[in-house]
């Protein structure tokens, strides 16, 4: 193993040279197959993870079930406190796993610990709710009787995450799920099993320090087999899946035919819309971390640009330096901007959505290759891009689909209410953002008659969001909602509970019924 990851991998306790246990239910084990950690910089095999075999899959849903009856028992606070230690503990490492993800998921090393701070910040947040889980108390039309709204927690909850935020999606999760007294139970992404690892003994950690059960975070690795396996099994009441829309479509179906719920966290087709209006000293750094930043692997990448035909020439000019100067390399490298794709196969998406643009007739205003030369030829380095596909048609597959890469759709536009239609009409619902300083443009646009998607920004790009407000997209985005807001409120299981204190009997709405 290199030097550079050896001393990652130490750092957070990760065995080096030798099979790794992918399997957390109290105690570490894995008997299934074995995943392969690959660097995507360099190709590089991290390490050999022993994923759930079904037997061990089984006897994990079982150690949950133990957990959530212990932890169910517990103080709410109390569980905030907890939470409290994860945050501290979290923090402590926050540099090591933050390393950790640009070396197993290949996002830049800002970004990586950026996303451990997510989870840090998640955690403060939830130790704040863990005061503030409030039901509520309902006037009832019964004299003498009090109607009360009850949450209460549901039983295990099952995590399944993507490889570009192989840290935070679990946070948000595991955060809001134990503070309302669930176990969960997490199937990481199969290519960034280390990250999952790495935080999973964090956080077991923190548990036996204070007497919990490990299986309150029980972690089984593995690929498509697990992930059904959970998805499919009556024991738990609610699948967070975050991934694409295809899978997503196959879980959600899945999960609601046996009646349980869903949070769905699918995929994103996020456009900008800059008015000519716009502050382009603003706008134009901010459509270029939308697109570049994490190689447009973020479900809230820029993947679509409408320009106002008066300011389109001038901001492309500006975007285009940009796209020039951008540092590609190591992301363990602090002055890179630009990491690799995460696996071979997104190489692939990517030349073969170059190549459908091509085809189609649209100009590639930069980019459109790989980058192949010493030092970026082992990893998954391709250049950013920019494209003007012939014409805005939302139903072509050029606009209506998302490829999770660095490819920018640019089209030119007269009104803003005709790039509002652009913008809404792709099935996708997610991140959208608006540039102007007009208030009648900004009130149009997070209005009735403005943008469809779950997060709506005004001279704010469409990724890098916060953990306070709900967030989640819309349409087959999957309308989830996690993080902020009421996103706790779906951990529960809400009962309306009536309760007479008087010495008779009345029905509601007035019914009689006595012989
Ligand atoms: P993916 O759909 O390939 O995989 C997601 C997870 O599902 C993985 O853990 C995978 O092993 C598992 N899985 C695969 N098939 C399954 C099945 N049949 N049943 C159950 N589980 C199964 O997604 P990915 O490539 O890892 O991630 C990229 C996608 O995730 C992009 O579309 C991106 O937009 C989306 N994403 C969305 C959000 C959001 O909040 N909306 C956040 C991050 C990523």
């Amino acid at each position: 193993l290199s030097a550079r990851a050896s001393t990652i991998l130490s750092a957070l306790d990760i065995p080096i040279a030798t099979d790794v246990p992918g399997v957390y239910d109290g105690t570490w084990g894995g008997n299934g197959d074995i995943l392969e950690s690959v660097c995507p910089t360099t190709g590089e095999v991290l390490a050999r993870v022993q994923s759930a075999s079904p037997r061990e899959l089984h006897e994990a849903l079982d150690k949950s079930k133990e957990a959530y009856i212990f932890l169910r028992k517990l103080p709410t606070p109390r569980r905030g406190d907890v939470l409290r230690q994860l945050r501290e503990a979290l923090a402590a490492k926050r540099d090591a796993l933050g390393a950790l993800v640009s070396l197993e998921m290949g996002k830049i090393r800002t970004e990586g610990i950026g996303e451990v701070q997510e989870f840090v910040d998640i955690c403060d947040y939830a130790v704040g709710l863990s005061r503030m889980m409030n039901g509520r108390v309902v006037a009832s039309e019964r004299p003498g009787h009090t109607i009360l709204e009850v949450p209460n927690p549901l039983g295990i909850v099952g995590a399944l995450t993507a490889f570009n935020f192989p840290v935070a999606v679990y946070g948000w999760n595991f955060s809001l799920s134990f503070a309302a007294g669930n176990a969960t139970i997490w199937k990481p992404s199969p290519t960034t099993p280390l990250c999952a690892i790495a935080v999973t003994k964090i956080i077991a950690d923190v548990l036996e320090r204070n007497g919990i059960p490990g299986a309150v975070s029980t972690l089984v690795t593995g690929a498509q087999d697990v992930g059904e396996a959970i998805v499919n099994s009556a024991d738990i009441p609610l699948v967070s899946f975050t991934g694409s829309e295809a899978v997503g479509r196959v879980v959600g179906k899945a999960v609601q035919s046996r009646f349980g719920k869903t949070i769905l966290e699918l995929g994103g087709n996020n456009a900008s819309i800059i008015m000519p209006d716009a502050d382009l000293s603003m706008a134009v750094p901010a459509v270029f971390f939308g697109a570049v930043g994490t190689a447009g692997q973020r479900c809230t990448s820029t993947r679509r640009l409408y320009l106002h035909r008066d300011i389109a020439p001038p901001f492309l000019d500006a975007l285009q330096k940009l796209y020039a100067s951008v540092r590609v390399g190591d992301p363990l490298v602090g002055s890179t901007l630009l990491g690799p794709l995460h696996t071979r196969a997104a190489v692939e998406t990517y030349s073969s959505a170059v190549e459908r643009l091509r085809e189609k007739g649209a100009q590639v205003l930069t980019g459109g290759q790989r980058y192949d030369q010493d030092g970026l030829r082992q990893g998954n380095f391709v250049q950013p891009t920019i494209a003007i596909p012939k014409s805005v048609d939302p139903a072509d597959s050029i606009w209506s689909t998302e490829t999770f890469a660095p490819v920018l759709h640019v089209g030119v536009f007269d009104e803003l209410e005709q790039a509002i239609g652009w913008n809404n009409a792709v099935p996708q619902g997610l991140s959208s953002s608006l540039w102007t300083r007009d208030m009648r443009n900004i009130g149009k646009w997070i209005g009735s008659e403005g943008s469809d998607t779950g997060i709506v920004n005004v001279n704010v790009g469409t990724s890098g969001a916060e953990i306070g407000a709900a967030f989640g997209g819309n349409k087959s985005t999957g309308w989830g909602r996690e993080s902020g807001g009421d996103a706790w409120k779906q951990y529960v299981r809400w009962s309306a509970c009536t309760i007479n204190f008087s010495d008779a009997t009345s029905l509601a709405q007035g019914v009689k019924f006595s012989a």
